[in-house]
């Protein structure tokens, strides 16, 4: 990875990109773009027979809707700049999506490989307990989620230690989103990045003057497809887009290098190696070099590991025509503005891969209202659907076919219910963006139209609220 100009200040060059368009008001840009808060927290915690100490952050970037939103990362090279790029990415991504949350993200400075599941689980209730003594876990204040090393278990531990400190809080458990299902999560959560990466692409594919900008037409069938990072979101996105649209993933880079299938790989199959030897070479299904795909032809090329991943020293090898930022910050400034002028067009991450915080707000509000999604009309709706069923076989004297009786009969599941919904922001969201990229030559990029659309919103609040 090289990025000399550093994640902080790439995320800044790109809201500045938009500031300048909007030609915001002296001091307003200056004020949605700087972090506002940054807890720095350093704690012990006896293992091993000794006592070691653990550093960690959490950044608020904006609170202007609370709580303020984001995932929080364990990993050995977590670093202060970084939470606060990320939680700058966060504000401007749920402003884009529409939804009430300002940003935030967190981080600890741990690599989980190194601790046992029991040892992690004090370390993450004793960074859990700063948190909230801090006030910076709460359901109105506050809301992480699972990113780069953690996962559902994490976020049990973490809801379970707020509810411990917060007994007379009945919203305890929406402090924290992407919980399993029996303790208070929701159907999707797990894939709803991945899943967003597939509807982020497939309302692309729907737009015929963006895609005829990449010289491609609109079917999705058959597109050749790189994966970087097999992880939650490079899997689901993956699975989706092979299983589901069609396309092909013909190479997916990991740590410890490159596996190519030019008709295919079976991604539920790699996965599986990967979770049984901890990585992809030894595959049986593709041929392996340690060496990176990253430059291999492709129509699609889906970053999904880590930032800066795509930088000034590679953009020029760069040969897909579609770049989908699956991971945050994959692309640093300076390769964005190479890439541009090779005619490749970029999805930006904030968009591409907001399906998680877009599932993980359907969560909060399951949590905050204590009902399941579905409960009360899905058999009320199965009832309307078979009497008009029973109608119409009634006037035609024909039998509803069997084949399509089920899904035209039965009501909506919760899963149904968060993919339409995810489908519908996706959707919006994206035709807001594309819009505006095609309403004028001053806007060069998705990224710009997306960060427009943000900047502006957040601006909006913040001269209602007299802060501008
Ligand atoms: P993860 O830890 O599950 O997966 C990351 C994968 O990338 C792992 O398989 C890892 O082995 C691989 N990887 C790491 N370094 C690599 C390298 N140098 N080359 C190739 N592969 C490498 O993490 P995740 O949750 O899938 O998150 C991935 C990215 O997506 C991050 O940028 C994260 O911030 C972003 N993101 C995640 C979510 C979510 O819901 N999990 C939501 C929005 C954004």
């Amino acid at each position: 990875m090289s990025n000399s100009h550093g994640f902080l200040a790439d995320v800044t060059s790109m809201f500045n990109d938009a500031a300048e368009i909007l030609a915001l008001e002296e001091g307003l840009a200056e004020k949605i773009a700087v972090c506002n808060t940054t807890l720095t927290t350093r704690f012990g915690v006896r293992l091993r027979g000794k006592m070691y100490t653990f550093e960690g952050w959490r950044s608020v970037h904006s609170n202007h809707p609370s709580p303020a939103k984001g995932g929080i990362r364990f990993a050995p090279y977590a670093n202060h700049e970084e939470v606060e790029a990320l939680a700058a990415l966060m504000s401007y991504k749920c402003a884009l999506m529409d939804l009430p949350f300002g940003g935030s993200k967190g981080a600890l400075k741990v690599d989980p490989t190194e601790w046992a599941p029991h040892e992690m689980e004090r370390i993450t209730r004793r960074f859990a307990q700063e948190l909230a003594r801090h006030e910076f876990l709460s359901p109105s204040q506050n809301v992480p989620a699972p990113d780069v090393g953690t996962n559902e278990t994490t976020m049990i531990w973490i809801a379970d230690e707020y509810r411990r400190m917060k007994s007379h809080d009945i919203n305890a458990s929406a402090c924290v989103t992407g919980k399993p299902l029996a303790m208070g999560g929701i159907e999707g959560r797990i894939e709803a990045t991945g899943r967003g990466v597939q509807y982020a692409i497939e309302a692309f594919f729907q737009t015929p003057e963006d895609v005829a900008k990449i010289g491609l037409d609109e079917s999705l069938e058959g597109r050749t497809v790189v994966v970087q990072g097999l992880g939650n979101v490079g899997y689901h996105a993956a699975k989706f887009l092979s299983e589901d649209s069609g396309c092909k993933i013909i190479a997916v880079v990991e740590r410890d290098g490159s596996i190519r299938n030019p008709d295919g790989l079976d991604i539920e199959a790699l996965r599986k190696h990967m979770t049984d030897t901890g990585g992809i070479s030894g595959f049986e299904g593709g041929e392996f070099d340690s060496g990176s795909a990253l430059s291999d032809a492709c129509d699609i090329l889906i970053p999904a590991a880590l930032e800066s991943a795509i930088h000034d020293g590679n953009a020029h090898e760069i040969k897909a025509k579609l770049i989908v930022e699956a991971a945050n910050g994959p692309v640093t400034y300076a390769a964005n503005t190479i890439l541009r002028e090779r005619g490749v067009v970029i999805i930006p991450d904030l968009y591409a891969n907001a399906g998680g915080v877009t599932v993980s707000y359907f969560e909060w509000v399951k949590n905050l209202t204590h009902i399941p999604f579905g409960l009360m009309e899905r058999r009320r709706d199965e009832q309307g659907s078979r009497m008009l069923a029973r109608q119409i076989e009634n006037m035609t004297g024909c039998h509803f076919p069997a084949e399509s009786a089920e899904p035209f009969l039965s009501g909506a599941r919760e899963i149904d219910l968060v993919r339409s919904g995810l489908d519908e922001k996706m959707r919006s969201a994206y035709g807001e963006m594309s819009r505006l990229w095609n309403s004028s030559d001053d806007i060069p990029d998705l990224r710009t139209a997306a960060y427009i659309i943000a900047v502006k919103r957040i601006a909006e609040i913040y001269r209602a609220l007299g802060i501008g």
